[in-house]
């Protein structure tokens, strides 16, 4: 850690960026919240509300609407900034200005003497990772998104349901892009130690009804958004899940984007997989033993995260 106390600075804080502020202070999760965004007036307004909110949570934080310069002793900075798909806007032109809006952070941020753990959630979230990591220069152990962390909570909540058992006891994970080329490894995924698959057996119906789970979990965000616009509470849990991983030096395995070298036969791509993080951040990269088919799906999802890297890369010289 940076310091003795437990500091985040929060660039962003749109629904995503205070959800997960929100939920920081409800879990403790840290000591001191900086909140900066290009809307001043709003993160002024956020701090205010969160603050006022003190004396009724167990937490003795201190929250704050900050400056770049607040990030010099911060542990994590986090980013969910972001700008909106304005009507009739390409995927790439999107992806243009989200890189621009990340390029008016990362140089501030880097420039403040920061050297903690950057924690992305601005979407294409592997994407804007690999765009940090790029732009700061830091270790890549030292830069990962949320990747897939909410896809596989979301499966493991719907295994959960369907299997009539606690999601924690459920172990089964998301990999790949956070979005459409995502997928879930079957072969790794376990109810304790015990393969979901050879639950399944030979029934037909339980084949069918995990594969249909896994649409609705890369639907999930789509249905959403049709019915209420945007997600929020979810992401910012699954970022504090993560925080609370990095200030506790857990070595707790989450899904988070991360670079890979060399695993999975990937290289030089941010992806959603397993891995153990500490307050190092991605400690290591785990390696699931996925099948040929499983691999190939993952090379695939790989190979679309790349090629669309390949597309703003002009972008970052
Ligand atoms: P939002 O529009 O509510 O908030 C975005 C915030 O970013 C706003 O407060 C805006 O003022 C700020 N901002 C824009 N440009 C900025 C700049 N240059 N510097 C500083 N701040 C700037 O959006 P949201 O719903 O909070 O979503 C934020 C991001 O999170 C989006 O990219 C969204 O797609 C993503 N998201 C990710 C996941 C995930 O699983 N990773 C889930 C949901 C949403």
């Amino acid at each position: 850690m940076v310091n003795d106390k437990r500091k985040v600075v929060l660039v962003g804080t749109g629904m995503v960026g205070m959800s997960y502020a929100y939920s920081l202070l409800n879990q403790n999760a840290c000591d001191e919240l900086v909140l900066v965004d290009i809307d001043k007036k709003r993160a002024e307004g956020e701090a205010m509300d969160l603050n006022h909110g003190l004396a009724f949570s167990g937490a003795n934080m201190r929250i704050y609407a900050g400056e770049y310069e607040d990030c010099r002793d911060a542990d994590i900075v986090a980013i969910a900034a972001g700008v909106a798909q304005k009507p009739g806007e390409s995927r790439l032109d999107l992806l243009k200005r989200n890189t621009q809006v990340f390029r008016s952070i990362i140089e501030p941020v880097t420039a403040s003497g920061f050297n903690g753990i950057f924690l992305v959630a601005a979407n294409p979230v592997d994407i804007m990772t690999r765009i940090t990591y790029a732009l700061s220069g830091f270790n890549p152990r030292r830069v990962l998104g949320s990747g897939t962390a909410l896809d596989t909570a979301r499966l493991r909540y719907l295994l959960g349901e369907y299997l009539h058992v606690d999601p924690r006891n459920i172990h089964a994970y998301v990999m790949g892009e956070h979005g459409d080329s995502e997928f879930v490894p079957w072969s790794q995924a376990l109810l304790a130690t015990k393969p979901i698959l050879e639950l399944c057996g030979e029934e037909a119906v339980c084949q069918e009804k995990l594969t249909e789970i896994a649409k609705e979990v890369q639907g999930a965000a789509y249905k959403i958004i049709d019915a209420k616009r945007a997600t929020y509470y979810g992401i910012g849990m699954a970022m504090t899940r993560i925080t609370r991983a990095i200030f506790g030096d857990e070595n707790s395995v989450v899904t988070v984007s991360a670079m890979l070298r060399g695993e999975y036969g990937q290289s030089d791509v941010f992806a959603g997989v397993p891995c153990i993080i500490n307050q190092n951040g991605v400690q290591r990269v785990l390696q699931l033993s996925l099948t040929k088919e499983e691999s190939d799906e993952f090379g695939r999802s790989c190979q679309v995260l790349k090629e669309s890297y390949e597309e703003i890369k002009q972008e970052m010289i």
